[in-house]
């Protein structure tokens, strides 16, 4: 419901990612009503007229015109569904949800159905662009869902994204999004490889990388993280225990389909062993710490060796 004219988004989740989407809805003129289980993620957001701390999930859900969740992964969101206060206990028919988390494309399908029983819109709309993305509302954003409800969400969207493309029907935005994460966890592979043999080599990674910048071996993920990866620094930002979720759910969709995947394989297990080793809270650029393991490398020698 709009409230003097303002449109009313309810905002589930405000993490990494969700805390700055929150801020581009209130900038762009919409009341965002916040609401997450850990208290501090919601002291931590910026204070902006247009942002309202719920007190509860209904709380953030009533009298919403759209209600976004910004969730980890497939349990949270099915609670957020379907748990008390939920969207099945507040919505009232005719309401629109949209799911911008990365989840299973299969329970995403199964939810729509269920919600559409009841009235309810949902659209799947998760996001490439990383936390950077988010705090500059650059991000892309793949949509599965009816045409009628992308175009109710379509002013949020454009106040949180750039690139926004309805991909087909309910599941179809999941299904982009993992083809997304498989793309971006081979290159981060690819980088670490190469990384490794330049290191190995003697080589000037720095310049290396930026040699390679600006060339065919160009990409998003050595642009953003070569750096990190060269020096070393863990810090996180989209975590290991995030994509190994998302290679997770493509490894099983590509089960369903029968797609055999041998590279995501690779690359899967490369995510497992950072986990063994107590790395899944780092940054997805980390990935580098495995082939130091695997090289027999210390980094610091290295780079002394190296010089
Ligand atoms: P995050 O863990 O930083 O944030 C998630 C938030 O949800 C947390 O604050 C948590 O307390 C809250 N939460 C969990 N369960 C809840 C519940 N039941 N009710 C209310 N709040 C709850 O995660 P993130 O990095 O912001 O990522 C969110 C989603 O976006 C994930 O699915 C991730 O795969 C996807 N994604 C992340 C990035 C990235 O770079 N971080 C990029 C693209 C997509």
């Amino acid at each position: 419901m709009t409230t003097h004219n303002k449109l009313v988004a309810g905002f589930v989740g405000v993490g990494v990612m969700g805390r700055h989407m929150v801020r581009n809805l209130a900038e762009a003129g919409m009341v965002v009503q916040v609401f997450d289980v850990v208290p501090e993620a919601l002291e931590a957001l910026p204070r902006h007229d247009n942002i309202r701390l719920a007190k509860s999930l209904p709380d953030a859900l009533s009298g919403a015109d759209i209600v976004i969740t910004m969730l980890p992964d497939t349990p949270h969101v099915e609670a957020v569904v379907f748990g008390e206060g939920g969207i099945v206990a507040t919505l009232p028919s005719g309401s629109l949800f949209v799911d911008m988390s990365t989840i299973s494309g299969h329970t995403t399908r199964v939810l729509a159905e269920k919600l559409s029983e009841r009235g309810i819109t949902m659209l799947d709309a998760p996001v490439s662009g990383g936390p950077v993305g988010a705090e500059n509302g650059t991000l892309s954003i793949m949509v599965g869902g009816d045409a009628d409800g992308f175009a109710r969400a379509h002013p949020f969207f454009k106040a949180m994204g750039e690139t926004i493309t309805h991909v087909g029907a309910a599941g179809a935005g999941q299904t982009v999004k993992l083809c997304n994460q498989l793309i971006c966890g081979i290159n981060i592979q690819a980088i670490c490889e190469a990384l490794a043999l330049g290191r190995a080599c003697g080589v000037d990674l720095e310049q290396m990388r930026d040699v390679l910048l600006g060339g065919s071996a160009a990409s998003w993920m050595l642009d953003r993280l070569g750096s990190q990866m060269i020096s070393g620094d863990a810090s996180a930002g989209f975590r290991i225990d995030l994509m190994f979720k998302d290679l997770r759910l493509v490894m099983e969709t590509a089960m369903q389909a029968n797609v055999p995947l041998p590279a995501t394989a690779l690359v899967t297990s490369q995510y497992i062993d950072a986990r063994a080793h107590g790395e899944g809270g780092n940054g997805n650029q980390a990935l580098f710490k495995v082939y130091d393991r695997m090289t027999a490398q210390d980094r610091e020698r290295s780079h002394g060796a190296g010089a």
